[in-house]
This record gives C-alpha cells, structure tokens and sequence, in this order.
C-alpha cells in the first residue's frame, strides 16, 4: 500500500524526546522556547508563538490581531474546517468568497465585493501548499485597514515572491502528524508585530505574563517540550522533504500529462509549491467516475484522499446557520479534486506504478 500521508520519525525524534523525559519537565520549557526561535528564523519574522495545534494557531492568531464578536472575516470555503471554525470561535462571521480554479486559493478580485463596515480580517489559506496570491491580497487589505491572517497550515516553506508564506500577516501553521512537518499535535503562530506575539503568548496561557496575574481570559493552548524536541528534529529536515515532494510532483506532471479529463497542478511563476497534497483534477465525462477512480487505485494499493468533498458553506450546520451562498469554483473544486500521494517516502518505482495505473483507469 502506498498510503495518502505517512509521518517520517527515526531515531533522532526518539532520541530527542528521550532527552525531555529524562529531564523530568514535559509541559512547555525549554525546547518549546528553541522551536520558536528556529520556526521565526525559519519563516523570516520577528516572533513565533508555539501552541497545541492548527486549529489554536488560528484562533489565537485572530484573537491576538484584535477580532472579536460581531466582526467579520472573509475567507476560502475550500478549506478544512478549521479555517472558518477558528473565526467562530474568536467570536466572529465567516464570510465566504470563491476560489481561483487553477491554484484552488481564495480569489483576491472578490474580496472587495464582500467588505462591509463589519470586516475586519481576511484569511488566505495556501491550499495543499501552494500560496495564495498574497499581493492582491495584502493590496486590498491595506485599502480597507484589514488584519491578514494567513492560513499555513499545509504550507511550510512555501515561498511567494521570495518571501516565505506566514511573513505577509500574521501566520498560522499546524504539526499535526500528516503536515510537512509534526510535533504530534502542535501549532504555530508567526508574526512581525510584536504586540501581536505579546498577546499570543498571553492567550495560550490564561492570559498571564507574570504566573497567576491575568490580565486577559485565555486558554491553555500550550505546547509540550515532547513535541517541540519532535518538531526541532523535523525543522531540520524540512526543506528535504519538501524537496521531495517537489521532485515527486513533476515526475507526476510529466507522467500525467495529455491526459483527457485529467487536469494535473499547477505552480505559479514566483511561487514555491511545497506540495502538502498533490491533487488532481478528473473533470468532463470522467467526473462522475471520480469516486470509482478513487476505488480503482485504492483497490491497487494507491491510498487518495478528497480533499474537501464538501465545500465550508455547504457543511450541514453551516447550513444551519443560514449561509447560502453560491460559490461556483468552490462547488466544482469540490466535485473534481482527488489527491495521491507525493509525500517524501513514495519512491521513484511508486511513482510509475501510480502512474501507469491511473493512465490505465483514465484512458
Ligand atoms: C490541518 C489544517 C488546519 C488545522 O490544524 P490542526 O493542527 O489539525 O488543528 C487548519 N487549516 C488547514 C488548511 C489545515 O490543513
């Protein structure tokens, strides 16, 4: 089986949280600490704010630039749940536009069509590790006085102009198992802004700088010294791996290519995909054989995954909550995507074989 994700801990990880347990202090400490210094020097910020997951990293990261109840928050609905949870949780409206078809990102020409005087953020989400268009979208931001909060969660690294993706707003990213990188659970926020990392670190703490003073009502959104010596051993391997994946992706590309009803991924100029997911497009008559390609290979030892069958405003308590928007790219996106693996471990004889089975299924 070549699985859809597959974590890559060795004997350093092991070694590294040996090193916590021996050291008797598990909860946030030192290596927590040495993890953020590498992460902000990594992503080229000032700051790097160390919590228990993705999910936090955004919540926190809206808190932190000022979003509260009643506000609004324009984002992708081509996203993980997470993304439009994390806005209701810090109190705030989802408000969603639609997505560019090539890259799947949020489109930035429709966000000004959404602004009213309650919008106070826009999150961009760098889907499957390609950047959203992050001029356009800090153009639009700036014109309207808006916080960015980029969703970078699958984009480790990844690049937009030179410029690594979570340096543009503030930037939230997850070390969930299946991520370029992992601490087991585990987030992060990024920032320049250094009053914005202040209040991150107070939020994931119950609001306290001095112990048992709190000056705001926080959480506990800490991360384990277990899982930053993790990720401290992963951070140095990232641009390998990353590496790889690109590889893997244009071997895919190129085997792929000319295929009817198949559209492979595209990477744009200035842009470093890192390639969290591989995805793919089956459109036209094969469209409604998507579900049976996905049985084909999976019957062939090719773990794929649809990442996301249904699109955020369509979710059922979304619907609930009465959105009903019509967002046509998003709505497709979600009938046509497929993903297959790439991660670092697929080797170049896995790529043929994925590749000569799903030529075989599609032709
Ligand atoms: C994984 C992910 C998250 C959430 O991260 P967790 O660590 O699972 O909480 C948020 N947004 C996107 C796009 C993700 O892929």
């Amino acid at each position: 089986m070549i699985p859809i994700a597959k974590p890559i801990l060795g004997a350093e990880e092991m070694r590294a949280v040996e090193e916590v347990i021996a050291s008797g202090n598990l909860a946030q400490g030192g290596k927590v600490h040495e993890l953020e210094t590498e992460f902000a020097e990594y992503i080229g910020v000032g700051h790097a704010v160390a919590v228990n997951s993705g999910t936090a990293a955004l919540h926190i990261a809206l808190l932190s630039c000022g979003i509260k109840s009643g506000d609004e928050v324009i984002t992708t609905p081509f996203s993980f749940i997470s993304t439009a949870n994390s806005i209701i949780h810090a109190g705030a409206r989802p408000v969603f536009v639609d997505i560019e078809e090539d890259t799947f990102n949020i489109d930035p020409d429709a966000i000004s069509e959404r602004i009213t005087s309650r919008t106070k953020a826009v999150m961009p989400v760098h889907l499957y590790g390609h950047p959203a268009d992050m001029k356009p979208v800090m153009e639009v931001a700036e014109e309207y006085g808006l916080a960015v909060i980029e969703d970078a969660c699958q984009a480790h690294g990844a690049l937009y102009d030179g410029r690594k993706v979570g340096s543009f707003g503030a930037g939230a990213f997850s070390f969930y198992p299946t991520k370029n990188m992992t601490t087991g659970e585990g987030g992060m926020i990024t920032t320049d802004d250094g009053e914005v990392a202040e209040l991150a670190r107070m939020t994931r703490s119950h609001g306290s700088k001095q112990r048992y003073v709190h000056e705001i009502c926080g959480y506990n959104m800490r991360m384990t010294d277990i899982g930053a010596a993790i990720g401290m051993v992963q951070l140095g391997n990232l641009d390998e791996w990353n590496g790889r994946r690109i590889e893997n992706a244009k071997t895919l590309n190129a085997g792929l290519k000319d295929l009817r009803g198949l559209i492979t991924p595209v990477t744009r100029n200035g842009c470093k995909h890192v390639f969290h997911q591989y995805t793919i497009r089956i459109t036209g008559e094969a469209k409604t054989g998507r579900d049976k390609v996905a049985e084909l290979l999976g019957s062939n030892g090719i773990g794929t995954s649809i990442y996301y069958p249904i699109p955020i405003h369509k979710q059922p308590y979304y619907m609930d909550m009465g959105y009903d928007d019509t967002l046509p790219a998003a709505e497709q996106a979600s009938s046509e995507v497929l993903s297959i693996p790439v991660h670092p471990s697929v080797e170049k004889h896995d790529l043929e074989y994925m590749i000569g089975i799903i030529r075989g299924v599609i032709e």
